[in-house]
């Protein structure tokens, strides 16, 4: 393999402050000069995919630029490890932020980046998880350390049809909790009874109130949306409860008081499947190749190929997305 291969890949223009989306030959000698060479098979839709093509800076600061923080494929260049003809799966780090992503056909990275296919798995299993489902996992992974367990009561989980929210919902399901699911779409209350949500509740049991604390309703949760649904959410969790919290979907700010922390002992537990070391992502990755596994969610992942991306991010920013989406290149 020469480092000069055309490919095809889904790249963003900024034109008058406009940011367009469009597919267009690019050439692996543009790639930046990492040690690892691989030719992505499939991708997977993220809410921060949807930030990064929209021109939201603080995802991605230049363009043109080819989106994608999740990416699995075949190693096709590499020094050492991983070795050429592997199978790997890169999330996170810069990937689709600032180095071009998954959203292309070929992306070179830091070999330190690149996960091993767990076994059993192709790139398609791989990009049905991807970084959704990998935060759902290290959600659930920090409520498990933290003593949850199933007979403590009812587990919360907001955004529930999104595509952490979704993944959570059967993890926590397939693991005996009794799943609340909060969801402001009416039509996916059967969806996330099918994935193992005892309740479906609308938007509406998050709703802000004055009220430093509330009737104590679950024993832990899983936020992926943060704002004022979170600041709601900790005054229902039971004493000595935690609640994992990933996203920002309703908002980057909280506002809360400490009253749920003295009087009732919450953990407010930040989850980050970003920047966190190889090994903590390659435990999450086997426990949802083994016990952690959502039969259900790879069921209903939908493929879309390159042209219905910018419709799928735009249904994202809106707030209108469920379940997973992978892209396939092929
Ligand atoms: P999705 O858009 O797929 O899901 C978010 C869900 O939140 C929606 O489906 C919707 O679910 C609900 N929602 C949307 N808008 C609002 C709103 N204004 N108020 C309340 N609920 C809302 O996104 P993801 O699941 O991919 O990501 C969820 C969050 O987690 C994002 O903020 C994302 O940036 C973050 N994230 C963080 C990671 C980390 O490393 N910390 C990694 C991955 C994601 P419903 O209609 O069912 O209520």
């Amino acid at each position: 393999m020469s480092n000069d291969t055309d490919y095809r890949a889904w790249r963003v223009h900024e034109k008058d402050g406009e940011y367009v989306g469009t597919e267009e030959t690019c050439n692996t000698a543009d790639l930046p000069d990492n040690e690892v060479l691989i030719r992505v098979s499939h991708s997977s839709l993220n809410y921060k995919d949807a930030l990064s093509a929209s021109g939201n800076k603080g995802v991605t600061r230049n363009f043109p630029h080819t989106p994608g923080i999740d990416a699995a494929g075949e190693v096709v260049e590499s020094a050492g490890q991983p070795a050429v003809g592997a199978q790997v799966i890169v999330t996170g780090y810069d990937l689709g932020m600032n180095t071009p992503g998954g959203f292309g056909e070929y992306i070179r990275v830091p070999a330190e980046w690149c996960v091993a296919m767990p076994e059993g798995w192709d790139a398609h299993k791989a990009m049905v998880y991807g970084t959704a489902g990998l935060t759902a996992g290290l959600c659930v992974g920090k409520l498990l350390r933290m003593g949850a367990a199933p007979d403590q009561g009812p587990v919360l989980v907001s955004g529930a049809s999104g595509a952490v929210g979704t993944v959570a919902v059967e993890i926590l399901a397939g693991l005996g909790f009794r799943v609340t699911a909060v969801s402001g779409k009416a039509d996916q209350a059967d969806a996330l009874k099918a994935l193992g949500a005892v309740e479906v509740v609308g938007r509406d049991a998050l709703e802000a109130s004055s009220k430093p604390m509330l009737k104590p309703a679950y024993a832990n949760a899983v936020d992926t949306v943060g704002g004022s649904p979170l600041a709601e959410i900790l005054k229902q969790v039971q004493p000595g409860g935690s609640v994992s919290c990933c996203g920002l979907v309703a908002g980057p700010k909280v506002e809360t008081t400490v009253m749920p922390f003295i009087l009732r002992g919450v953990n407010l537990l930040g989850v980050d499947s970003v920047e966190i070391p190889l090994a903590d992502k390659e435990a999450v990755w086997k426990k949802l190749s083994s016990d952690w596994a959502c039969p259900k969610t790879e069921a209903s992942a939908r493929d879309i190929g390159r042209k219905e991306l910018d419709a799928a991010l735009k249904a994202f920013l809106g707030g209108k997305s469920s379940g997973k989406i992978v892209l396939d290149h092929s």
